[in-house]
């Protein structure tokens, strides 16, 4: 059933759908075990526009909005959890912090590449020693008479080693802590940046993920997004829009998962009969059902949310960290819940459950691990408390 979306958002969605299900879906299993990032796939989806939603049609953009995004990212992720992260890479992360924070030069030089993926985005906070406490980075930028100099390294960063360009946090002043955070746009090709894959990890296979090392790179002072000491702020509203497209990929898995396993349990016959007609197989789809359907509607209410912050009066991030939190923990509970009702079939590779199930763990650790999301919602409740 439709979700009183407009007709241009419902129009969208069915593009991204039929996008994903006869140009991704029959070479995803292949892709996946290869390790490829089809380059051509995702130039595709920037030829239809699918990483436009957000600018303004002067830079290319469609401005349909964050509910627009979550659906098209939603229903790409239900069939390639790997291409789902692309759309917080080359949307979510980098554009909405220039469109927010950028000149109209940095604007107008990347958000049409980042729209048509002639460039590729990533973002990089965490680093082999700091991951939930980003303040506690140990990357520096020190100021010079013509820019700034950076030195350390970045890790488990989505999208490298192929970004083009990256917002990087680094401290210009480690003294004030999270003040001294600062954001910069960099160009990933400068010298002295080394960015190397991590080609062992659990799941999304075909989204790379690695490391940046960062020596002696020198930026210019324009390359600073905002001014020096806003890279805190210009973090935390950048993971509220990142954390979003993370709720709609989980949300998505959970919605697939609930899918293959209904079709499952009706064709799967055993003592006679399909395994669907056993109560406590039903249970299992009825709750993988609810699961989903909640996951969605949390998605869908803090992406209109985030489209109507002055009606909704103020912050999103409670709304989004609740969709964040509940739709990784649904999605891997729906690819635990798939996996028993394939039984034997789902820990096998034949099906692709066990995909979702590798990648649907991602969920409770990227943007912030569900620990952290719950500490993001319980803190509202004791601001609520304290007036
Ligand atoms: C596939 C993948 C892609 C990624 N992409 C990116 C990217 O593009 N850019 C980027 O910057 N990062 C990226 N990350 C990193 C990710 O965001 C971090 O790994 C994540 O924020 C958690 O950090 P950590 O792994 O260091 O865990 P830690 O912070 O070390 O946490 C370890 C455990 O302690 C718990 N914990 C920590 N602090 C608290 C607390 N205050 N209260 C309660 N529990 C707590 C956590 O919940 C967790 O269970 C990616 C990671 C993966 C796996």
């Amino acid at each position: 059933m439709d979700f009183g979306f407009t007709e241009e958002q419902a129009m969208l969605r069915d593009m991204a759908r039929d996008f994903a299900q006869n140009e991704i879906a029959p070479t995803v299993e292949a892709d996946e075990e290869k390790h490829v990032y089809n380059e051509a796939l995702v130039k595709k989806m920037g030829e239809l526009g699918l990483f436009g939603c957000l600018a303004p049609e002067k830079y290319g953009g469609t401005e349909m909005g964050y509910l627009a995004a979550s659906i098209a990212t939603l229903e790409i992720a239900k069939e390639s959890p790997s291409y789902g992260v692309t759309f917080n890479l080359q949307m979510n992360a980098v554009q909405s912090v220039l469109l927010a924070f950028g000149t109209e030069e940095q604007k107008k030089k990347h958000i049409p590449s980042l729209i048509t993926a002639d460039a590729y985005g990533c973002f990089a906070l965490t680093e082999a020693d700091t991951g939930s406490d980003v303040a506690s980075m140990r990357t520096t930028a020190q100021e010079t008479a013509d820019g700034f100099v950076l030195n350390g390294s970045k890790m488990w960063i989505s999208g490298v080693p192929l970004a083009t360009v990256g917002i990087i946090y680094a401290m210009t002043d480690r003294e004030k802590k999270h003040r001294g955070m600062t954001a910069f746009l960099v160009d990933m090709k400068t010298p002295g940046i080394e960015q190397r894959a991590i080609t062992e990890k659990l799941g999304l296979h075909s989204s790379p993920t690695g490391e940046i090392i960062f020596e002696d790179v020198k930026v210019p002072k324009d390359a600073v997004i905002g001014k020096p000491g806003d890279g805190f702020k210009i973090a935390m509203f950048m993971l509220d829009r990142t954390r979003l497209s993370c709720a709609a990929r989980s949300a998505g898995v959970a919605e697939k998962c609930f899918e293959l396993a209904k079709k499952y349990a009706n064709e799967r016959i055993q003592f006679g009969q399909s395994i669907i007609n056993f109560q406590m197989v039903q249970d299992q789809l009825a709750r993988m059902w609810c699961e989903h359907e909640a996951a969605k509607l949390l998605v869908f209410k803090a992406a209109w949310i985030m489209d109507n912050l002055e009606k909704a009066g103020g912050r999103p991030t409670l709304h989004i960290s609740t969709a964040k939190y509940y739709g990784a923990e649904s999605a891997v509970m729906a690819a635990n819940e798939a996996m028993k009702v394939y039984a034997s079939y789902g820990y096998g590779t034949e099906y692709p459950i066990e995909r979702y199930y590798r990648d649907a763990k991602s969920y409770q650790s990227v943007e912030g691990t569900s620990n952290i999301q719950k500490t993001i919602i319980a803190r509202n409740f004791i601001e609520e408390k304290k007036e």
